[in-house]
């Protein structure tokens, strides 16, 4: 957990820089058996992701995928068009001109 952040010294950056080289090179040094395992293996393949039906955003006309539309005075419109019209209750209070904040699914 960080607590407090501190930015480093020029040395303390230095000295990390330095690590990080050295950590790279010694990485490049190690073989390849001790890196990977290469072997055959049977996997089972999964299935297509199911596509769904898009619609036009009556607002902003962006194509939403119809079961993340919003309808609004019986059009469809995307969630941040949607969410443009709602009041939406986050940190600064009650706003309207938030664009979908917290509303992804
Ligand atoms: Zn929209």
């Amino acid at each position: 957990m960080v607590r407090e952040r501190q930015e480093p010294t020029p040395e303390e950056r230095g000295r990390l820089m330095h690590l990080w080289t050295e950590t790279s090179h010694r990485q490049l040094e190690v073989p390849e058996e001790e890196l990977f395992v290469v072997q055959h293996v049977q996997i089972e393949v999964p299935a297509y992701a199911p596509i769904f039906a898009s619609v036009r955003c009556a607002v902003c006309g962006e194509n939403v995928v119809e079961m993340r539309a919003r309808v609004k005075d019986g059009q469809p419109v995307c969630i941040a068009c949607a969410s443009l019209e709602q009041g939406q209750l986050d940190r600064a209070g009650i706003s309207t001109a938030s664009w979908g904040v917290g509303l992804t699914a």
